[in-house]
């Protein structure tokens, strides 16, 4: 297990994925909280097969950041989704894109010691996936 947190005014899932590349972590679980002071956000459209892109240029408490580390083009990649807070209490939620800006951030990270699950195009939906149904981590 990993844990740690991620610099102030840096973007969240370039932060994340640079981490994950410095610590040759190529796959595991990843959790995080903290606040970030504006989110970039995306829905996918199950019909059109498109991102539709939330921007919102305000702060939010990140009330939970869950995804997971896979390789994606060669290198690890972070597939994080964010449930955020506002001022209010109100909610909103997606798809982490870079530009979700960090206030404050501490996350957890549970390396997965199989083999790395690959992303390539599901044809079905449109989606960078999992090359295969299934990966079973390996005991040391
Ligand atoms: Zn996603």
């Amino acid at each position: 297990m990993i844990i740690g947190k991620l610099p102030h005014k840096s973007d969240l899932l370039r932060e994340l994925n640079r981490f994950a590349k410095e610590h040759e972590v190529v796959a595991g679980f990843v959790q995080l909280i903290g606040s970030i002071s504006r989110a970039r956000l995306s829905y996918y459209d199950q019909k059109t097969h498109a991102y539709q892109v939330l921007e919102f240029e305000h702060p939010y408490e990140i009330i939970s950041g869950t995804g997971n580390i896979s390789i994606r083009d060669g290198a690890p990649f972070a597939h994080l989704h964010l449930v955020l807070s506002d001022k209010d209490g109100k909610v909103i939620g997606g798809h982490c894109l870079d530009g979700c800006t960090i206030f404050a951030a501490e996350f957890i990270i549970w390396p997965f010691n199989g083999p790395a699950p690959r992303r390539t195009l599901d044809p079905a939906t449109g989606l960078l996936l999992w090359e295969k149904d299934s990966y079973r981590e390996e005991s040391r």
